[in-house]
């Protein structure tokens, strides 16, 4: 398996690896020899020769996808900087174009620079890392094998779609269209398919228009990067701009509700208490909130039942277990779900149908009660006359089919597409407001990964079945890392594996099926925002000292109860590689200060967030929020929020449950305006 691509030359690299590129790979310019030497510097000798050629292609074709005219420019740019002798010499010191040095030069080079001083050099790392082992990692050769997936002892896809019909007939256009209805929404996951629903249930006439793909368990072939690509926001490429937190959320009809854990937290009390005092929701604390609470728990079939613990978080369980920290089971939305292997591969949508996601709830719903639901839609902007919301503008890109205007003509406008979509369509509409994209809250986490004697087999059995919530109130004021796990998977694991070069990559990987991970996540201090720049979003956002000091306590303590459970090496997401083996100098204090050093900023951890939320919140006061707490807009009416956009802060737990809550709550609100 060892390929001999050394120099990669333009148009060179058939003869230095003697294999022709598979036929889907496009060779099309100048700029691509240095993707292939890109992709072959970080798979190095892993895989077959042609790996470096697919590798590319698959980058072109993510570059291709990026929403962002300017990043796709950037991103060329880069490209042809790298592959002149004078960009080169401008980059790294050396007047010779970056694919036509040995791949032991390139090596060197990208290893130093994944912990260079220089924020843009980690930063292109990131990139270029996550890109080439994302593609490597996470598909497949034409023939439906990965070459490497057998060597680090993971089995791919373990079982096929079963052929499940869509229940769901979308209404299709045929050219420019305008249609007219009682309420528009635009999103349709946890929030904005619960509107759906509510609404239809009330007799409202409701469209929902969402800008991904409609897919259901026929299509949940379990092979990741095809499913990120369908399934995920951005194809699961998304990051804050300086790349320092790979944002992760769904992108798809059903949205986040498709892809996510299935974990299911009510409010915290406290939470609750907090936004009605401190930002005016005052009805949060009522008895019509818990009822809101208990509906959609009871319709999306949350329970502790279905929790078996899977082989990966066993391990944790004992851990936690014997240091007497707290343990619990997790609620799950999920019914006659089976807790064998197939269910680790549902963050690549559940393919036996058990997880309750509002595809199957409440989208259905409200499609069975007559909505119109139209897909590959993206609204643009929200149409505005006389300071009142009266429908929206979209694009409608059918596969196959040119791209066609709608216009929707509505009583209301419900503004469901997520704490990144939602600020972004709100400032493509011209709406002004200081909590417009402010306050942006991520919910920034870490993986910690632990290295077991025993089998585990990681990227198997139930989503998550355990949580500790031992750190989470470590100020007083209900901030510090809650511990929750995953399924491992090789593709996504490479936004938090370190990678030194790829035989080093390739030692790691190898014991992937003895892994385990902890991901400590935080409850952020303060925002970040949300830019609409060229029509699509760009996030900024910067950890504060407490979050730091939050994760720090976080990887800590994660580390313990690996050590606890029997880990034998357990090591940090950060650049260099930080490991710790129990029993070693020093012990965790020392570790921790080689923790220290690595760093927490942009480029050198690891971080992932799957949970954004506040960039358009509510409250009392429209100095700072955008949505009254009746969710109407401060300053358009008949425009109205129902998703984690609304939130006034960092919630501190998984949200899902809550933007459902809340979304239903804003139904009764909606229907009585419509
Ligand atoms: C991998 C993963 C695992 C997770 N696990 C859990 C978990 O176990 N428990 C939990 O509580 N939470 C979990 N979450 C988080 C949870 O799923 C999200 O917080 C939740 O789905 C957000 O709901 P929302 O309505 O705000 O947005 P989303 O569910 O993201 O829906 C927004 C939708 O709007 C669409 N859209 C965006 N812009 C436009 C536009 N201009 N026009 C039309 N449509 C548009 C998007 O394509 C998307 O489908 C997870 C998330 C991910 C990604």
């Amino acid at each position: 398996m060892i390929g001999n691509t050394d120099q990669i030359g333009r148009g060179e690299h058939y003869m230095a690896t003697g294999v022709k590129a598979p036929p889907t790979t496009t060779i099309s310019d100048a700029r691509s020899p240095v993707l292939v030497a890109m992709a072959d510097t970080f798979i190095g000798g892993m895989g077959h020769p042609g790996s470096p050629i697919r590798v590319a292609g698959s980058m072109e074709d993510t570059f291709a996808r990026l929403p962002s005219a300017a990043d796709r420019r950037q991103l060329r740019l880069i490209l042809r900087v790298f592959g002149s002798r004078l960009g080169s010499l401008a980059l790294t010191g050396r007047a010779v174009p970056f694919h036509r040095w040995s791949r032991d030069q390139r090596v060197a080079l990208m290893s130093s620079w994944s912990t260079s001083r220089l924020a843009f050099r980690r930063q292109l790392f990131q990139i270029f890392k996550r890109l080439s082992l994302l593609a490597f990692l996470g598909d497949t050769d034409e023939d439906g094998t990965n070459p490497v997936w057998p060597e680090i002892g993971y089995p791919g896809p373990i079982s096929a779609p079963r052929p499940v019909p869509k229940p769901i007939r979308t209404t299709v256009l045929d050219g420019d269209t305008t249609l007219s209805c009682d309420a528009v929404i635009v999103g349709s996951g946890a929030g904005g398919g619960v509107v759906a629903g509510e609404l239809a249930a009330q007799g409202k006439d409701v469209i929902v228009l969402e800008e991904g793909g409609y897919y259901n368990e026929a299509d949940f072939n379990q092979i990741e990067l095809a499913m990120m690509q369908k399934l995920y926001y951005q194809g699961g490429f998304a990051a804050t701009a300086d790349a320092a937190i790979a944002l992760v959320a769904g992108g798809c009809l059903g949205g986040g509700t498709v892809v996510n854990y299935s974990t299911s937290f009510r409010t915290p009390d406290w939470q609750r208490l907090a936004w009605a005092t401190r930002h005016g929701l005052s009805w949060m604390m009522g008895d019509e909130y818990t009822a809101s609470l208990d509906a959609v728990c009871e319709r999306v079939g949350v329970n502790r039942d279905q929790t078996r613990v899977a082989p990966r978080e066993r391990v944790l369980q004992r851990g936690l277990q014997r240091l007497g920290w707290h343990v619990e089971r997790m609620p799950r939305n999920v019914q006659g779900c089976s807790q064998d292997a197939t269910c680790g591969y549902c963050g690549l949508g559940c393919q036996s149908g058990a997880k309750q996601s509002t595809l199957r709830t409440y989208l259905l719903d409200a499609y069975q009660r007559r909505a119109r639901i139209i897909v590959n839609c993206k609204v643009d902007h929200v149409i505005i006359e006389d300071g009142k919301a009266v429908g929206v503008r979209a694009t409608v890109r059918q596969p196959g089919e040119p791209a066609w205007t709608l216009i929707v003509r509505s009583t209301a406008v419900v503004a469901a597409a997520g704490a990144i979509g939602t600020p972004a369509l709100l400032q493509r509409s011209g709406i002004r407001g200081a909590a417009i994209g402010r306050n942006l809250r991520l919910h920034p986490g870490t993986a910690v990964v632990g290295v077991f004697d025993e089998p585990l087999r990681p990227w198997e059995g139930t989503m998550q079945s355990i949580f500790s919530d031992e750190f989470i109130n470590v100020d007083g004021d209900h901030h510090g890392p809650k511990l929750e796990s995953g399924p491992m998977h090789p593709a996504i694991l490479a936004l938090v594996v370190p990678w030194r070069d790829a035989s080093h990559y390739q030692r790691l990987m190898r014991s992937l099926p003895n892994m385990s991970v902890l991901a400590p996540l935080v409850r952020d201090h303060a925002g970040g925002r949300v830019i609409a720049r060229d029509g699509t979003a760009r996030v900024e956002y910067k950890l504060t000292t407490q979050d730091v000091a939050d994760l720090r306590r976080g990887i800590e303590a994660s580390v313990r109860v690996m050590e606890a459970g029997g880990a034998t090496e357990v090591f940090t997401s950060q650049s260099p590689f930080v490991v710790y083996r129990p029993g070693q100098r020093g012990g965790i204090e020392a570790f921790m200060a080689d923790v220290d050093r690595a760093g927490y900023g942009a480029g050198q951890m690891g971080y992932l967030s799957a949970h954004q939320m506040g960039s358009a919140r509510m409250g009392a006061d429209p100095a700072n929020s955008a949505f009254g707490p009746d969710h109407e807009s401060h300053t358009v009416k008949g425009l109205f929020i129902a998703d984690a956009s609304a939130f006034p802060t960092a919630l501190g737990t998984n949200p899902m449950i809550t933007i459902m809550a809340m979304a239903h709550h804003a139904s009764r609100v909606i229907a009585a305006a419509c």
